[in-house]
């Protein structure tokens, strides 16, 4: 199943818990491939004050495991990079993987929600998606990312490149 993951972090070396997030990720896939937008730095939203800057980006792989396995391992990279699990909401974080899309999969109202509910609605999801996935549809929808993304009505501030290959 090919399936995105977001990535975001805003606190410490953002950089080097991009990089290990994304090789943990990597090697979550049968082939060891990986498909990875550039990273982009945004203001924080919803955040406590002061809280630092993200580094944003997605990246897509292929998994043979279920949604609930890919949730898991996500958690369990998270952790393992130094997350702190019941901290303050939207509190600065080393590492937040959020799973996009799961293949044409549907589910809502429990642990899981996919497609992601704030994925069309957030530019630091939709503008590195649009580079790896500019025409995909998500399941249910009729618009393009790359749609979504011109469309957006949003005052998030304009995101700046960090990097474009790391
Ligand atoms: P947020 O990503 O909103 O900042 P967290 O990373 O703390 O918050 O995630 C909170 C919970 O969101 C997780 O425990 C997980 O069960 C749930 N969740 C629901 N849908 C998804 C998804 N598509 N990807 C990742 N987590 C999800
Ligand atoms: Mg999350």
């Amino acid at each position: 199943m090919r399936t995105a993951i977001a990535l975001g972090s805003n606190l410490g070396d953002r950089l080097h818990h991009l990089r290990a997030a994304r090789d943990s990720l990597r090697a979550l896939s049968p082939d060891k491939e990986i498909l990875q937008a550039p990273i982009y730095q945004t203001a924080p939203i919803d955040c406590p004050e002061d809280s630092p800057d993200f580094f944003n980006t997605v990246v897509e792989i292929d998994y043979a495991g279920s949604p609930h396995d890919l949730l898991d391992a996500t958690q369990a990279i998270e952790f393992h990079l130094g997350r702190q699990p019941g901290t303050e909401r939207n509190a600065p974080r080393v590492v937040d993987l959020d799973i996009l899309y799961f293949g044409d999969s549907r589910e809502s109202g429990g642990l899981l929600e996919i497609p992601h509910p704030r994925l069309t609605s957030r530019r630091f999801v939709l503008q590195p998606l649009a580079e790896i996935r500019p025409d995909l549809v998500l399941p249910g929808d009729s618009a393009t990312i790359a749609e979504h993304l011109d469309h957006l009505d949003s005052d998030e501030p304009a995101l700046s490149l960090v990097q474009r290959a790391w």
